[in-house]
Order: C-alpha cells, then sequence, then structure tokens
C-alpha cells in the first residue's frame, strides 16, 4: 500500500486547493457507530422518537428518549483516532483547505483541526441550539445535558425560555444552509477531492464530489466498501481512514 498512498500523498502536496470530505467511517475506531446506516440501531430506537416534529410536539419527551439512546449508544467521552489526528495534521500544514464532515462527534476539532476549517453539514452534538424562533441562542451541550440530566426535561434557553435544542440536525429537519453553502463553494473551488469513510449514500454530501469532478478535479476515496464514485476516482482505497491516513500525512508532510 505504501507506493499507493504516496502517490496519493504527492498529489495531495501538488494541489492548489484540497477539500476532504468524512462520513461515519473516520469515526468508528473511536466508537462512535454508524447512526444512519447501521439497522441495529433502529431496530432498538424509532426514528420518528428523534425526528423535528416530535421534538416540536414533546420537547420534554424527546429529551428523556435523547438521554437514554446515547447514554446506551455513544461512549461516554469519545477520543479522537489517528485518522483524525493526520487530517488536523494536514490541515494545520497547509495542505487541506476545508474539512467537509457528516459526522456531528466534533472529533475533527478535538483533534486540533480548526473551527474554521472544518463545515458540518448536519451539525454538531457539541452544541445546543434555541428552538425559539425569533432566538439566535446557541451554546455548549455539556452543560444542557447536564441540567436535562438532572430533570430539566426541555432545557430551557438562558437567553428565552424555550426549549433548547441538540445541535445536530434530526431527521426531517432541513441541512443548516451556511454549512451545506460554504461545503458547496469549497467543493467547487478544490483540484483534489479526497473522500474519507462516506459511502456517498446521503445526499447532499454524495454530490459534492461530483461538483469537483465536474469542474475537473482528481477524485481520491478511502472507504472500506465500495462508493458510486469509485468508477470517475483517480485513487480509491477499500481500506480503513485510521490505516491509509497516518501514512498518507507522514509522506505529505516528509516530502515538504
Ligand atoms: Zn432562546
Amino acid at each position: 500500500m505504501t507506493e499507493r498512498t504516496e502517490l496519493l500523498a504527492r498529489a495531495v502536496a501538488d494541489a492548489d486547493a484540497v477539500t476532504v470530505l468524512t462520513g461515519a467511517g473516520v469515526s468508528t475506531a473511536s466508537g462512535i457507530p454508524d447512526f444512519r446506516s447501521d439497522d441495529g440501531i433502529w431496530e432498538r430506537y424509532d426514528r420518528d422518537q428523534f425526528d423535528i416534529r416530535r421534538f416540536e410536539d414533546d420537547p420534554g419527551g424527546f429529551w428523556n428518549d435523547w438521554l437514554a439512546a446515547r447514554g446506551e449508544v455513544f461512549p461516554a467521552d469519545p477520543d479522537p483516532n489517528p485518522a483524525h489526528g493526520s487530517l488536523a495534521d494536514l490541515v494545520r500544514a497547509g495542505a487541506v483547505d476545508t474539512l467537509v464532515t457528516q459526522n456531528t462527534d466534533g472529533l475533527h476539532q478535538a483533534a486540533g483541526a480548526p473551527d474554521d476549517a472544518v463545515v458540518e453539514l448536519h451539525g454538531s452534538g457539541d452544541r445546543v441550539v434555541c428552538s425559539g424562533a425569533a432566538c439566535r441562542y446557541r451554546g455548549p451541550a455539556d452543560p444542557a445535558r447536564e441540567r436535562a440530566e438532572g430533570g430539566e426535561r426541555p432545557p430551557a434557553c438562558p437567553d428565552c425560555g424555550s426549549p433548547l435544542k441538540p445541535g445536530s440536525v434530526l431527521f426531517g429537519e432541513s441541512l443548516p444552509e451556511y454549512a451545506h453553502l460554504t461545503a458547496h463553494a469549497a467543493a467547487e473551488r478544490s483540484d483534489l477531492f479526497l473522500v474519507v469513510g462516506s459511502s456517498l449514500t446521503v445526499e447532499p454530501a454524495a454530490s459534492l464530489p461530483e461538483t469537483a469532478a465536474d469542474r475537473g478535479a482528481t477524485l481520491a476515496v478511502v472507504n472500506l466498501d465500495p462508493t458510486p464514485l469509485d468508477g470517475r476516482a483517480s485513487y480509491v482505497f477499500q481500506n480503513r481512514a485510521e490505516t491509509v491516513l497516518p501514512e498518507v500525512r507522514d509522506h505529505v508532510l516528509d516530502g515538504e
């Protein structure tokens, strides 16, 4: 694999603008399940429980279920793995410009990627946002979660008293428009687009590498399973993100 990772590393180093799209596969080594494709989770939970309409109709009941599901499904305090670390190193070295992620776990930032380089298409579980129509409050998730665990369900917005909502995008909820536009712009101006740990089946993430390729960008895919984009990609690694990315990082940083 070393020779092939060296070729990909050279392409990353030679590119003017590199955009990386990450999906659940980048976080599985941190113990985070693939929420959208892991049917095992949805045998135990009903998607409708975590739908935006449920939150709007019954925010207290929503928080009851949210806390129960979180405690069962997520590790209490997940750590970034070498895939996150390698990507953060590449961003800090200037080799990667934008990290677009479908994940809501905040692990790219926890690994040291600067906030302004990370675009979170599905929001962030590290935040809560106010559901009040006229209120723009957003804040850290931990204190709100602690209040909910203490019985305040739903936790109230400190500014206006409306129910606070988890900062990750719920089923049936529209994606944050700013993140979507930023990701699209990054795809358009990139000359190398790297997909990591995403099966490219969830829109609009799936169309980002196509947008880049339509404008002449080189495509690379690191994913355990085949993706619909593999046929257009110059580099395909059917392998784990935490195996491939540290090698790529080492070649890029050594080569400079
Ligand atoms: Zn508010």
